[in-house]
């Protein structure tokens, strides 16, 4: 079957999802958002219309670039509980455009994930899960299904268990595999069109290769390929510092392919030519309530504030998350301890 052969009740299922998803509320909250990004004003305009809500900091694999897979100090592990997420679903289902579930943890072993994302849906929330697929059982599967998860991600780097456990450690390709065939099976025995299920393929250099092999065991499982050059996410203060250890750089793709992978090799001082949208249009919850000014940034030391404690308006007014802002506003910085945005090479700062 075609992308393009919707069937009417696909069409009306759609129709209704974007009616929940994104109302005129959430539209009109997206553009205020966007004004106070644009201007670079001292605090956010309106809320924000990204929110990432960590359901939980465990995992189960040990990836060497990533902080939580080489059990690094720096960040709380633990799952969140219910009714500190339902708060923070109840405050931004009026106005959030989507509802990130991951962050530095596997959002599936949160022993009640599926029953907190049909209430952020059941809420209107767009939902979004990035898993490593380990865990996945057909009573799992089908609640997802059911509690109408929007997508989920799988991330899965390469298309043998050789090229795959070099990142993924502890990871095994075919329970993976397997997991998203029977999430597939799920959503079509219930007849549904969600969640969207997507294939995540971080290239590196070891794994560059099966990319192609990959596309075709992706397009026999019927979800979607999303094929991007792995970073160097890692136990960094600043979310890139150190990109030019040779041990890190030894895993960055050197196929012209993925021009982005050059952004750590070459001079230029960021990753990206734009000033940085997290600080004025999203949120970032940890399942302790403490809030990162980013995905990025994984030591709480850097966190603006907690959520839980002191309400996500007074955290993203608070001293240090105006401090980021000073720095992409051009402004002489307050006084106070420098930020982590100080020395990122994500976002360009002003000259
Ligand atoms: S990258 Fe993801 S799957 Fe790997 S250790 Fe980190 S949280 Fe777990
Ligand atoms: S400037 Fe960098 S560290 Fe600061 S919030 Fe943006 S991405 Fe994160």
């Amino acid at each position: 079957m075609t992308a393009l052969a919707i069937p009417a009740a696909g069409l009306r299922e759609r129709a209704r999802d974007l009616a929940r998803h994104y109302g005129a509320a959430k539209l009109a909250n997206a553009a205020l958002a966007e004004l106070g990004y644009r201007l670079r004003t001292r605090d956010p305009l309106g809320d924000p219309t990204t929110l990432v809500v960590e359901l939980t900091t465990h995992c189960q694999l040990r990836c060497p670039l990533c902080p939580t897979g080489i059990a690094a100090p720096g960040r709380t592990r633990q799952h969140i509980r219910a009714e500190d997420f339902q708060a923070i679903v109840d405050r931004y289902r009026r106005t959030a455009l989507r509802l990130f579930l991951t962050d530095w943890g596997e959002p599936l072993l949160h022993p009640r994930a599926a029953e907190l994302i049909a209430y952020a849906e059941s809420r209107g929330l767009w939902t979004a899960i990035s898993t490593n697929g380990m865990h996945l059982p057909d009573d799992l599967a089908r609640a997802l299904v059911e509690a109408r998860l929007s997508h989920a991600t799988f991330s899965i780097d390469g298309a043998s268990q050789e090229s795959y456990e070099r990142y993924r450690v502890r990871g095994e390709l075919a329970t993976v595999l397997g997991n998203v065939e029977r999430l597939v099976a799920a959503r079509n025995a219930l007849g549904s069109r969600r969640p969207h299920v997507s294939w995540q393929f971080l290239v590196f250099r070891h794994n560059q290769h099966e990319v192609e092999a990959a596309r075709a065991k992706a397009r026999e499982l019927g979800v979607e390929l999303d094929v991007r050059a792995g970073g160097l996410g890692g136990p960094n203060e600043s979310p890139h510092e150190g990109r030019s250890a040779p041990d890190k750089l030894a895993w960055l793709v050197d196929d012209p392919r993925w021009p982005e992978a050059r952004g750590y090799f070459a001079a230029e001082p960021y990753l990206e030519d734009r000033h940085c949208w997290w600080l004025w249009k999203a949120l970032v919850v940890s399942p302790t309530g403490s809030a990162p000014p980013c995905c990025c940034t994984f030591d709480e030391r850097h966190d603006v504030g907690n959520v839980f404690t002191s309400g996500p308006d007074e955290v993203r007014r608070s001293p240090r998350a105006r401090r980021m802002r000073a720095v992409f506003r051009g402004d002489p910085l307050p006084a106070g301890e420098p930020v982590v945005c100080e020395r990122c090479d994500v976002f360009k700062r002003p000259v």
